[in-house]
């Protein structure tokens, strides 16, 4: 048997262990999307204890502990920090073959390190160590002692930025902390705040005028060094419509009604073009996230509004309007840099093979797979990620692992990604399916760690 998550976790072949340990383990990290609060991150925060650092706003872990009946008076409720920790331990020490129970003890390891195991009987334990430990750890201290060369951050176009440019004039923080620029917000047209929303980006009278406004906007976040674009959809749509029609549906939302779903899409598809023209233009990569229900239980987000781990996998057919839409952009040679999450993984294969049809000499790997996202980053999701991008694409051109969190701890699934992906290719390499080719082990290894994702956003 082997032992519980020592070095060797998760590589199970001596080639896997190789080209971890040499060639993937010590890669610094570029995170290309995530959550975290850049004024946290210039004001340098420290947090009490670990109920604060872990489970502050992790919806991740909320959803475990619901799951496991713990009532939500320990989850988001008005217990105490001590009692909430103690239910949320509880949970993690059955919690077998969850990813939560992965991170978590790596994130012990790495950060506090503690190399038992958190259940009810040892909550005491790693409560006082950890809380000890958080007095000499702060949000820049864990980003720089993961290794974290540059990171992106999720911004809305009315943010003044004021928080990364702080960040940048400081010059004691070596990590770069770029905005990226993610617009839901000025596309989510049947929203109820859609009109107060609008006021925050100046007076906007017309459709036109607020693609004029988004696109200097943009360029004001390119200024301050953003590299990527994000949109959370439900799923990419695709309904071309006039620049005649879609001025009316813009007029009529503007006026206090609320488009049809058709007129809505028409709406989505025009701007998103008009955005992506101008992602070609700029040289900023577009990520596309779909595939998302969000906010199922209405009852909880009454209660403790959107990210309270009430989101599931969509269903709704996605990749044939999605097609479409990167077909619109390539027609007149003006697709972006693209990278595609769908958060149902009965789409990867489909999704590689759309961005099979539009690849060109402009980057290695201008389409992108998105690494296994939310519900599927874990080790199942990513080993079938992993496969099918190879199968179907270009897993040599992969640029990678991104946190997507809002915690400074979450670093540590890089390294868990790392192992997945070092354990694959040492399979395929001891099975003979791939030569034992030291030199081409290596580029492929430290490609996927980091070196494409520095040349695909340039950065
Ligand atoms: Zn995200």
């Amino acid at each position: 048997m082997k032992s519980f998550m020592d070095k060797d976790f998760l590589l199970s072949t001596e080639t896997a262990k190789h080209l971890y340990h040499d060639y993937a383990e010590n890669q610094p990290i570029i995170d290309y999307h995530c959550h975290l609060d850049p004024r946290e991150i210039y004001e340098n925060r420290q947090f009490e204890n670990m109920t604060q650092v872990w489970l502050g706003g992790d919806h991740y872990k909320w959803r475990l502990m619901r799951s496991a009946g713990v009532e939500e008076q320990y989850i988001t409720g008005d217990a105490s920090d001590r009692e909430k920790f103690q239910k949320w331990a509880e949970t993690l020490g059955l919690a077998i073959g969850n990813p939560l129970y992965h991170w978590s003890h790596l994130e012990l390891r790495s950060y506090f390190g503690y190399d038992g195991i958190l259940n009810g009987d040892t909550a005491e334990e790693v409560w006082q160590l950890g809380n000890e430990k958080l007095k000499t750890l702060s949000a820049r201290r864990l980003v720089e002692s993961s290794g974290v060369k540059a990171l992106c951050t999720t911004d809305d176009p009315a943010d003044s930025l004021e928080w990364h440019k702080k960040i940048a004039e400081d010059k004691s923080f070596g990590v770069q902390v770029l905005p990226s620029f993610r617009p839901d917000k000025a596309l989510g047209i049947e929203k109820a705040d859609y009109v107060n929303y609008l006021s925050r980006l100046g007076e906007i009278r017309s459709f036109a005028q607020l693609a004029e406004v988004l696109k200097e906007r943009l360029t004001f976040f390119v200024s301050l060094g953003c590299r990527v674009s994000d949109h959370g959809l439900e799923s990419v749509p695709y309904a071309p419509a006039t620049a005649a029609e879609v001025e009316a549906i813009f007029q009529k939302r503007l006026a206090g009604g609320i488009p049809t779903a058709e007129e809505q899409k028409q709406f989505k598809t025009v701007l998103l073009l008009e955005l992506g023209r101008e992602y070609h233009r700029l040289g900023v990569v577009m990520q596309l996230h779909f595939g998302v229900i969000r906010d199922n239980s209405h009852r909880v987000f009454r209660a403790l509004g959107p990210d309270a781990g009430i989101d599931s996998i969509g269903d709704a057919p996605s990749v044939k309007e999605l097609a479409a839409f990167l077909g619109a952009l390539d027609d007149t040679n003006e697709l972006p840099k693209t990278i595609l999450y769908s958060l149902n993984p009965n789409d990867n294969a489909a999704l590689v093979t759309a961005m099979g049809a539009f690849q060109t000499g402009e980057a290695i790997g201008k389409l992108q797979h998105g690494s296994a996202w939310w519900f599927n980053d874990h080790k199942a999701g990513m080993t079938e990620q992993l496969t099918t991008l190879a199968a179907d694409g270009y897993l040599a051109g992969f640029v990678g692992m991104l946190t997507d969190s809002r915690s400074f701890l979450s670093y540590a699934r890089h390294e868990y990604f790392r192992r997945i992906l070092c354990d694959l290719i040492g399979s395929w390499v001891e099975n003979g399916e791939y030569p034992n080719d030291e030199k081409a082990l290596k580029t492929i290894v430290e490609g996927i760690c980091v070196k494409n994702a520095e040349r695909y956003f340039e950065l």
